[in-house]
């Protein structure tokens, strides 16, 4: 196992890390990092069936590609494994009204973190009370859309948000409707990232009610004695990208202590307990994570001892995987544009002296996690396999910011060349859904493949799109001839790969 960083303490770069030495071959696909369809055939990277050079070809590049199979066999063993529990898909990591209707048809729930996520789910005929709705700072608006279309919880992050919602869950009370449902999103001092998790007595972070200073409680007991709400439960959520266990087990004690203390205070017995997501993946070969079978033994067995020592009855568990069932199943693919070696120096220990920047068409606005979190990818050579030697690489973006990194260090085949396909590895959650108008450069689109069909469920963004925003060019064409207009035929991986080296199956 190795550790790398991720989420937003650790948004500080770190010093690159050893980039080890060349794998024996350079084009192998390691199943724990690449989506459950890929394949090499005749030394393409196939995706759901489809050759990536046509889909590059078709849709052009940056493009994303979702491998459907990978999303919702994900999704799938996390509902089996949690079979007595409530799985909500955390939208936030990628969500479209493709994915809502998955969701939704495969029986999962659905957690939004605005009003626009949870209106986009609606839009998609996502069934209300299967939503819970997030948000340390949620609108009278989205407030107001939420108990309007009957969500299944909306999840309390502050008094200033209670005070908010009372009014209009008594407006619907007073209509005959039912009281709102809601948790209470309590901080436990639990802080996990990776392989460590930290326990404090406080949290200083911007979600939940504090359990250490008692507002936690304060707020189920307050929310308790409102007619208009209705506390179902008590939620945590601890951090992301989390390899193990441990941290969820050290919240589950902490959270399943304060239903003790609520059931003290009010006599109260609250039957649902959310345990938040954060479910870690691999973004390399060498991590590990844990399987949603283990997570959902381990935190089962934990939740049932805590409460058997308070003597309280086992409440209904939720887990909010995001990642987990994102992020696994869709690659990126890049058109390479230009390679440019930079000498390091001297090395000295054998180091290489010099470093490949291969530059793609896309970037950061596609991608922010390297430079925002100094996230680890890796990717492959995508439209043949090769056997040159290796040659070390960073594969940079096209923007102007010399942050602008998607994989830091990794060896290529030491002929990749322009025009030839990337293919970057496990890039489907907090990537599309991150991706900004940088340098105006524009969304790629999201194309799912299954069975060897290509369906493009998110189109790519217009300049023309973009205008239309715009005051002065709302009304005027973008040039016929500018960069990301639709167009007929994209030149990405049009290259013979037939006279190439090193065209053999793999998978
Ligand atoms: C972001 C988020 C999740 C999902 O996190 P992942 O790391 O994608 O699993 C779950 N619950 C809450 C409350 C979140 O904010």
């Amino acid at each position: 196992m190795r550790a790398h960083p991720a989420g937003p303490l650790h948004g500080g770069m770190t010093p690159p890390p050893s980039v080890g030495l060349p794998p024996a071959d350079l084009g192998v696909l390691d199943p724990q990092v690449w989506p459950r369809s890929a394949r090499r055939v005749d030394g393409e990277l196939h995706l759901g069936g489809r050759p990536v050079t046509e889909l590059a070809r078709a849709h052009g590049t940056p493009l994303f590609v979702l491998d459907e199979a990978d999303f919702r066999g994900r999704a799938a063993d996390f509902a089996a494994a949690f079979a007595d529990a409530d799985v909500h898909y955390a939208s936030k990591a990628f969500l479209c009204g493709q994915v809502a209707r998955w969701i939704a048809d495969d029986g999962l729930h659905l957690d939004a973190c605005s009003g626009n996520e949870l209106a986009l789910a609606l839009a998609a005929g996502f069934p209300a009370d299967r939503i819970a709705l997030h948000g340390n700072n949620k609108s009278l608006v989205e407030l107001q859309l939420a108990v309007d279309s009957g969500i299944g919880h909306v999840v309390l992050d502050s008094f200033d948000e209670i005070d908010r919602l009372v009014p209009m869950a008594a407006a619907r009370v007073a209509a005959g409707g039912a009281p709102v449902p809601v948790l209470v999103r309590t901080t436990v001092g639990i802080e996990a990232h990776t392989h460590e998790f930290i326990a404090t007595a406080h949290e200083d972070q911007k979600f939940g009610f504090s359990l250490a200073t008692g507002d936690a409680l304060t707020a189920a007991v307050r929310v308790i004695r409102e007619p208009a709400l209705r506390l179902t439960g008590l939620h945590s959520h601890i951090g992301s990208q989390i390899f193990d266990t441990a941290g969820f087990e050290a919240a589950a004690h902490r959270v399943v202590g304060l239903l003790g203390q609520v059931r003290q205070a009010t006599g109260e017995v609250l039957g649902e307990l959310n345990l938040g997501g954060g479910f870690g993946i691999a973004y390399l070969p060498d991590d590990d994570p844990v399987g949603p079978d283990d997570v959902a033994r381990r935190l089962g067995a934990v939740v049932a001892a805590e409460c058997a020592a308070l003597d309280l009855p086992v409440p209904r568990l939720a887990v909010e995987p995001g990642r987990a069932i994102a992020g696994p199943g869709t690659v990126t693919l890049y058109e390479i544009g230009t390679i440019k070696p930079v000498r390091l120096g001297s090395g000295g220990h054998g180091a290489p002296q010099v470093r490949n920047y291969v530059s793609v068409d896309g970037g950061m606005s596609d991608n922010i996690r390297t430079a925002l979190y100094d996230a680890s990818y890796t990717c492959v050579l995508a439209n043949r396999t090769s056997d040159a030697p290796p040659a070390l690489c960073r594969v940079v973006g096209k923007h102007c910011e010399s942050g602008d990194v998607l994989v830091r260090d990794l060896w290529l085949p030491a002929d990749v060349q322009p025009g030839d396909l990337l293919a970057v590895a496990a890039t489907g959650a907090y990537c599309w859904s991150m991706a900004s108008n940088y340098n105006y450069l524009l969304k790629p689109p999201v194309v799912a493949v299954r069975d060897g069909v290509a369906t493009e469920v998110v189109r790519r963004q217009t300049l023309s799109d973009v205008f239309a925003l715009d005051a002065v060019l709302a009304d005027v064409p973008p040039p016929a001839t500018a960069p990301s207009q639709p167009a007929p035929e994209h030149p990405a991986g049009v290259r013979s790969t037939s006279s190439r080296v090193g065209a053999e199956a793999q998978s």
